[in-house]
């Protein structure tokens, strides 16, 4: 095992580094080298740009959740249109912004892991895009629940290979991905999906998914002359919580509040500790074993969180809360009545403590919730879970 030892390399205060054998380390640092060498390429971030716009429909709205407030009563709620994004979602900002990345370090092959399989859907996306191989791992019992998500990705062109070692679940999937990486990475990038995994990932997924707080700033600015009281946005490995919150993170008065579920309160309960090869606050069994968690949201069942969330967390920059399933399920159709937007089951999770904040506020104050996903891929589930 190799530890990184600069302080700077990935480290938010005791948080992040990377905790990972020699082979995997090696590939870290080349994959480290070339981001910084690109991330501020102004071709490069003008090709980034391009596909924002043109494929992913960016820049997306901040719409003012008019009806919803007036139901509320408080503060003004805005909602951040990632629901309009290509695919339905935030992932496919990172998505995108990996693969080019991966081009520009010569790849030819994109391989990712997914376990409910929405990452493994952005990447087959972006792939099918850019012409290149794209081989997703996923545990067996995943493919079997998730049979359709499969299909979509094949459907994108992608290889799924089911991976039946150990219990046939997230965790095995990121080790068979491993494994392929360290035997192929020459011609081989591995796009992971959330702000999370050993530098310098949890660094550069934030760098693709500030976009969200870039424009969600600008137009905070021209909508209200002021930026918000509170950017609220869910929390599973914190990718979409830490694009929304980036451009105000210098910010000290703009409050950032990150929401889990009840089922599964990494940062509210966990304790610091190493898991898939960076440091973060976890939550562990009483065997010092990664907890399993059982949120309604597939997206947010992740016993980890990003370091950075970890360390904003410690040091009071961030607030992390938790809502139950059923006040997710209950946002989930309130917005969908009152402003005919479903948002995902993840995402109802930060509408659920939105609406309870602003009710606290005055209307002076301005709320942004981050709506990371549409609920269109939920519809079925809600069904089956509110006719019991
Ligand atoms: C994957 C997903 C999430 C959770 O992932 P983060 O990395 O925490 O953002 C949240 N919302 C939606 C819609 C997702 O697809």
């Amino acid at each position: 095992m190799s530890i990184t030892n600069s302080e700077t390399k990935g480290y938010f205060g005791e948080f992040g580094g990377s905790f990972i054998p020699d082979d995997l380390q090696h590939v870290m640092n080349i994959l480290e080298e070339n981001f910084l060498r690109y991330k501020d390429d102004p071709t490069f971030q003008e090709e980034f740009k391009f596909y924002l716009k043109e494929y992913v429909g960016r820049e997306n709205p901040l719409t003012f959740a008019e009806n919803l407030t007036k139901q509320v009563g408080g503060a003004k709620i805005y909602l951040k249109r990632e629901d309009l994004n290509h695919t339905g979602a935030h992932k496919i900002n990172n998505a995108i912004g990996q693969i080019l990345l991966a081009k520009r370090m010569g790849a030819k092959r994109i391989i990712a892991e997914t376990g409910a399989g929405q990452h493994g859907v952005a990447t087959a996306t972006a792939c099918a895009m850019f012409g290149m191989d794209c081989v997703i791992y996923m545990g067996k019992l995943d493919t079997q629940r998730q049979a359709l998500n499969v299909f979509r990705m094949e459907l994108l062109g992608a290889k799924v290979v089911p991976v039946e070692k150990g219990q046939g679940r997230l965790k095995d999937a990121v080790d068979a991905a491993l494994d392929d990486l360290v035997e192929n990475y020459q011609n081989t990038f591995y796009l992971l999906g959330s702000a999370v995994g050993p530098h310098p990932y949890p660094t550069m997924v934030k760098h693709f998914q500030a976009i969200i707080s870039e424009e969600s700033k600008r137009q905070i600015l021209e909508k209200e002359g002021k930026l918000p009281t509170a950017v609220v946005a869910c929390t599973g490995g914190g990718s979409n919580a830490i694009g929304a919150f980036a451009h105000y993170i210098d910010d000290e008065n703009v409050r950032l509040i990150g929401v889990e579920p009840e089922e599964a309160p990494t940062l509210s309960q966990g304790v610091p500790a190493v898991l898939h090869g960076f440091k973060c606050i976890t939550l562990l069994d009483e065997q010092g074993e990664p907890k399993p968690t059982f949120s309604i949201a597939a997206g947010l069942d992740y016993p980890g969180v990003g370091p950075e969330h970890s360390y904003m967390k410690v040091n009071g920059r961030a607030e992390y809360v938790t809502i139950k399933g059923e006040e997710a399920l209950e946002a989930f159709q309130v917005l969908s009545k009152t402003e005919g937007i479903i948002p995902a089951l993840e995402s109802s999770h930060a509408v659920a403590y939105a609406v309870k904040l602003a009710k606290e506020l005055s209307a002076d104050d301005v709320i942004i919730v981050n709506l990371s996903g549409r609920g269109d891929k939920d519809v079925e589930q809600v069904f089956n879970m509110l006719k019991k």
